[in-house]
């Protein structure tokens, strides 16, 4: 039976609720279910593991070391926590992609990257070429699979169960040559735009930072996150955390609006798992409306006020 740890995120001292995808993941491989969280005071976030659906134990793992989170730090105590665990599971979040390559590494596996879907204990479906192509691998069982999880393809188990919670430690050496400095995050009331139910997305056609406050205004109308293209975030309206496509984050909301966004396949293989896509752009040929929803021919300075004066 297959044993497996799956690597808790957690944020501003909560579980992110990315640890719940990956958990579902877990449970469509099929096995034991460990949640491991590492930092300096976990209690909250494990208390909240424990009551995730199907997992059996939650280990809370907190020193002085792990009170920032790195990489380098974190992967020595994780692969020593990993044996005698078929799978290592992490987020498909910027920390799971920062981290797992390490552990794999460390472990001497390949990793395998955005599974979205587990067929057996080692067969798993992932994107390639941007998402235009699934293809299904099939990864050697052993010593251990370590994998990150695209949180779009899963949907978070809910709560109900009621693990045991334990402490452990490790005698991982832990390196010297990467230290903590300083941490710069935006800090924003907007919902996480990976958890958002609904997305607000501005593109290019912004042509400033001062003019993609209509988008954020519409977005806090809405209680949406808000997303940009890559040309808008190369063209530095908005900071690069709020890139969705294929090199910024892949998400899965029930709505997402696109506002001046051409629709390359770079940025959709950001968005093929959102339920509805509006696109509003002035170009009727753009490729977005191959697959958006509802379309809009307009200009967005005057569409996206007039939208959310009518809300
Ligand atoms: P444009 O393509 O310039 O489109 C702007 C659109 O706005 C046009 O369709 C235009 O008709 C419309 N428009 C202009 N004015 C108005 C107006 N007033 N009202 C309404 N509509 C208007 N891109 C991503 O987004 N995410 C990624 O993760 C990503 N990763 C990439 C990775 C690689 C390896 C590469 C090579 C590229 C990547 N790109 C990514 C870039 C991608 O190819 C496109 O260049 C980018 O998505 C274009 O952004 P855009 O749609 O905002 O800009």
């Amino acid at each position: 039976m297959a044993k497996i740890l799956v690597i808790g995120e957690i944020s501003d001292g909560k579980l992110n609720s990315a640890t719940a995808k990956v958990v579902a993941a877990a449970k469509q491989i099929g096995g034991e279910i460990v949640v491991a969280l590492l930092g300096s005071d976990v209690g909250a976030a494990a208390t909240e593991a424990a009551t995730l659906d199907g997992v059996t134990k939650v280990l809370k793992v907190e020193t002085a070391a792990n009170k920032d989170i790195l990489a380098a730090t974190y992967a020595p105590q994780i692969v020593e926590l990993a044996s005698g665990y078929s799978h290592v599971l992490f987020p498909g979040t910027a920390f799971g992609k920062d981290t797992a390559p390490r552990v794999s590494a460390k472990l001497g596996v390949q990793q395998v990257s955005d599974i979205m879907v587990a067929h057996s204990p080692t067969s798993f479906d992932r994107p390639t070429y941007a998402g235009n192509a699934i293809v299904t691998v099939e990864a050697p069982a052993s010593p251990a699979i370590v994998a990150t999880v695209r949180l779009a393809s899963f949907t978070a188990v809910g709560a109900g169960g009621s693990a045991a919670i334990e402490s452990a430690s490790t005698s991982a050496a832990l390196p010297t040559h990467t230290r903590f400095v300083s941490l710069e995050a935006q800090k924003s009331e907007r919902p996480d735009l990976q958890a958002a139910r609904k997305v607000v997305s501005g593109g290019r056609a912004l042509g400033s930072s001062d003019a993609f406050k209509i988008i954020y205004s519409l977005a806090d109308k809405m209680g949406a996150a808000v997303g940009a293209s890559r040309a808008a975030v190369d063209s530095g309206y908005v900071p690069n955390d709020l890139q969705v496509g294929q090199t910024g984050k892949i998400i899965a909301p029930e709505l997402y609006i696109a506002a001046g966004i051409s629709g390359a396949i770079q940025h959709l293989a950001g968005i093929k798992d959102a339920r509805t896509i509006v696109a509003i752009n002035k170009d009727a040929e753009a490729p977005i409306f191959e697959i958006a929803d509802y379309g809009l021919v307009a200009d967005l300075f005057t569409a996206v006020p007039e939208l959310e004066g009518k809300l």
